[in-house]
């Protein structure tokens, strides 16, 4: 491609109000790092806005948010555009099998085949904001176009990846770009789900031309390290006032439902000592979830998120209740122990109410914690470099927890606005987007340039 060539394509991608691709990520402007040594923040700021607003404008909603389902065609011209930033920014780029969107920098050392991977997943849930998922792949891109421009090749392969999907918001399963990575799913064996206009996952996959054998197996052995950034999605960086949160590791979690049954009677002529109140019961255990989790304290959490009553008439005791609960917890151990108390204690109560208790547990994912030595060269970056920072557990899903099946694997956060993710009033501060840029570039340095042995 032509350097005119380049310049249409970024000038149609980013629009008129903004300066090109070439120019956008060079460093030869008054941001430009080199003399002393530091990053150019500023610089970051700047490109890591442009290219989020930019990206955001694919499946953006009328109402608001941004709506990019998996192989949706706002899905593909994202994807097509982060191909483009790519070649513009002297990555090689490729999507495999399943979708997913790599762009290579070439390591120079012939006896180090392996490759260092960041990034994060292009879909988004509906009407979404600009930034859970997207800041990692935009993130990665301007980290590694940086390192490019100022070093040039790595000794070590560098790749930005464009996860496929994530969020599980079109079919019901997640994880389904990281998991074509890891083996966990495999494009041959597609599972039989439909989306919500009935599609199945196998024809909106070929419709998008994917699943075809068209491009490279998904599977990988040869990724050494996977380091994604994203936004916290929580408040706790913000009302800490820290600017980066280092993931220790990915909760656990357990979903249960519970169903307690009691006796459904006349509501004015069953006098209160001879009721079987299932909902009353049902109130009492929920009320002692809220308790139990407050008293055993972070990163302890609990939810009981539904709550239906049957035959839910105003003037009919309740005879049968169910519930829902989902607790969370960074050790397996811990997370055990305290579903088990719960339950016992639900008996307890359960037998006072003259009801009976029981439930199943549906859904059981295992913490994940993140690689120890990353996460401690990640502290030691931050520290250097004066950015305030905590570690943390990451209390939502991500594919990093996948990745790390098949290499070490570490999480830098950085602050979500009000905590709020999942909505179009997702907004993190340009400071803060182009800090996580800076820790992220500063360890892929680490990784590739100067090839660290903590890998
Ligand atoms: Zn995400």
């Amino acid at each position: 491609m032509t350097t005119n060539d380049a310049d249409r394509i970024s000038a149609r991608l980013l629009g008129k109000q903004d300066p090109p691709l070439e120019e956008l990520l060079a460093l030869d402007s008054e941001d430009e790092a080199g003399t002393d040594g530091s990053p150019p923040e500023r610089l970051f700021a700047r490109q890591a806005t442009a290219l989020l607003n930019r990206l955001g404008q694919f499946g953006a909603d009328p109402e608001g948010g941004t709506s990019r389902l998996l192989y949706s065609p706002a899905w593909q011209n994202a994807q097509a555009a982060l191909e483009e930033w790519m070649n513009g920014c002297g990555l090689r780029p490729y999507y495999d099998d399943a979708g997913n969107l790599f762009g290579r920098l070439e390591g120079t050392d012939p006896l180090d085949r392996g490759v260092i991977l960041t990034g994060s997943h292009i879909d988004t849930v509906r009407r979404g904001g600009l930034y859970d998922g997207a800041y990692g792949v935009v993130g990665a891109l301007i980290a590694v176009s940086y390192l490019q421009r100022k070093y040039g090749p790595p000794r070590r392969t560098l790749e930005v990846v464009s996860f496929a999907e994530e969020e599980g918001s079109r079919f019901p399963l997640t994880f389904w770009g990281s998991g074509n990575v890891t083996g966990l799913y495999d494009t041959r064996k597609t599972p039989d789900i439909v989306d919500a206009e009935g599609v199945t996952l196998a024809d909106a996959m070929n419709g998008a031309g994917f699943g075809l054998k068209r491009y490279r197996p998904s599977r990988r052995s040869d990724v050494r390290a996977f380091i994604e950034l994203h936004i916290e999605q929580g408040a706790v960086l913000e009302r800490e006032r820290k600017t980066i949160g280092i993931v220790q590791g990915i909760v656990g979690q357990k979903r249960f439902t519970f169903h307690v049954k009691g006796e459904a009677n006349h509501a004015g002529t069953t006098p209160m000592s001879y009721r079987k109140d299932a909902l009353s019961a049902a109130c009492e255990m929920a009320l002692y979830v809220r308790e139990a989790a407050l008293q055993a304290g972070d990163p302890l959490v609990a939810t009981v998120g539904k709550l239906e009553a049957s035959p839910g008439v105003a003037n009919v005791v309740p005879g049968a209740a169910s519930f829902t609960v989902d607790i969370r917890h960074a050790e397996a151990e811990a997370l055990m122990l305290f579903c088990r108390s719960m339950r016992e204690r639900f008996e307890q109560i359960a037998a006072r109410y003259g009801v009976t208790v029981d439930g199943e547990e549906w859904m059981s994912a295992a913490p994940v914690p993140m690689s120890a030595k990353l996460t401690a060269l990640l502290g030691k970056l931050c520290i250097s470099r004066g950015l305030p920072y905590r570690s943390m557990y990451s209390g939502a899903g991500h594919d990093a927890q996948i990745v790390s099946a098949i290499c070490p694997a570490a999480m830098v956060f950085v602050p979500s606005y009000n905590g709020i993710s999942h909505s179009p009033h997702e907004f993190t501060s340009e400071n803060d987007l182009a800090a996580g840029i800076v820790v992220l570039a500063d360890l892929l340095y680490m990784l590739a340039y100067e090839g660290e042995a903590a890998i």
